[in-house]
């Protein structure tokens, strides 16, 4: 909602909170250069809130974001802090950006940022923007999250790598991708790596058939197979791992590609959608608006009330679930 507050101040500043996600940077250079562009003077807050709170706060140039767009990460770092949700803290960091005159902030994160968004909303006269950056795209109000489609690609390339040696010794591979409850990392990657199996949190899971089945398939001929478990059905992994070997007789491997996934330079993808929504932002400070996210549906850019946003149910993509069933094993 547009706050009734004097908009005169051309100050805003960014922040960046929670895990990182590729295409961050892209986010936070096209922000930073469409604001310029519109006379903003721009801040950096270093490490998310943390910075918010320890008054790490810093004008940026338009050469501040040079040669960033291609990069993984975060040029400003991040953070996480509980201390954020004391109102005193709150407060003071609130007092850093007001002292300077800075009333309106953008802030990249996942549904934690976004909750910080609304506390700052609601306590005070800053105008602030949330952008979904996080690679687990679990944030239902929006189609995508800035950097889901890298680590979706990031899983690809292990993917490919992992069918060559497990083809070579006739093996079984469990992959175990990120996406914290949220399994569309999983179910886009087996869909576009031809993974013979997924398991989600979303869907049930039959153990003892996937295990008949591997061994169904071995017979037939197949030289490899690839299992893709969510995280968030990793407490899976010990059963699957024990049932698969048990029936087939091979070695069955299992990797976390963890961390890997969060890095690396952003896929075009990414880029661009950071760029549109860091746009968007950027032209709802300039229309006096706060406690929005930014988002994206059917192609199109969107925004919404950020409580909504947060409370927006995770739809799940039934449709490619059975797409990934039918076209695997
Ligand atoms: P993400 O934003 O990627 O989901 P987290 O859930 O870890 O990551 O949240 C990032 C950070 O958001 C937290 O560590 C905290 O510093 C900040 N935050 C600010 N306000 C809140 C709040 N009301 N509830 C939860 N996190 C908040």
């Amino acid at each position: 909602m547009a706050k009734n507050k004097n908009c005169k101040e051309k100050k805003l500043a960014i922040l960046t909170s929670g895990g990182d996600s590729s295409g961050m940077n892209a986010c936070i250079r096209a922000a930073v250069r469409y604001a310029m562009g519109k006379g903003y003077e721009v801040y950096g807050v270093r490490h998310g809130y943390v910075g918010l709170i320890n008054d790490d706060i810093f004008e940026m140039k338009y050469s501040s974001v040079s040669n960033c767009v291609h990069t993984g990460g975060t040029i400003l770092r991040t953070g996480r802090t509980s201390e954020f949700k004391k109102p005193e803290v709150l407060q003071a960091a609130i007092n850093n950006l007001t002292k300077r005159d800075i009333h309106n902030l953008i802030v990249i994160g996942g549904d934690g940022s976004f909750r910080g968004v609304e506390d700052i909303h609601q306590n005070s006269d800053v105008n602030v923007i949330g952008i979904p950056g996080t690679i687990d795209n679990d944030m239902g109000y929006t189609d995508y999250t800035i950097g889901f489609d890298t680590a979706c690609n990031t899983v690809l390339d292990a993917m490919l790598k992992l069918r060559d040696t497990i083809t070579s010794h006739d093996r079984i591979m469990i992959l175990e991708v990120m996406g914290r409850a949220c399994g569309d990392i999983a179910l886009y990657t087996s869909v576009a790596g031809g993974a013979e199996y997924v398991i989600l949190p979303e869907a049930p899971v039959d153990v003892d058939a996937i295990a008949a089945s591997v061994k169904k398939g071995f017979d037939k001929g197949k030289t490899s197979t690839i299992i893709v478990l969510a995280e968030g059905r990793n407490d899976l992994k010990e059963e699957l791992m024990e049932k698969v070997k048990a029936s087939t007789g091979r070695t069955v491997n299992h990797i976390a590609l963890s961390y890997i996934q969060r890095g690396g330079t952003p896929s075009m993808s990414d880029r661009v959608l950071a760029s549109r929504m860091a746009v968007r932002a950027v032209e709802l400070i300039e229309c006096g608006q706060s406690g929005r996210a930014v988002g994206v549906r059917g192609g199109d850019l969107i925004d919404m009330n950020v409580i909504e946003a947060l409370n927006y149910p995770k739809k799940f993509d039934n449709q490619l679930y059975e797409i990934a069933q039918k076209i695997s094993k």
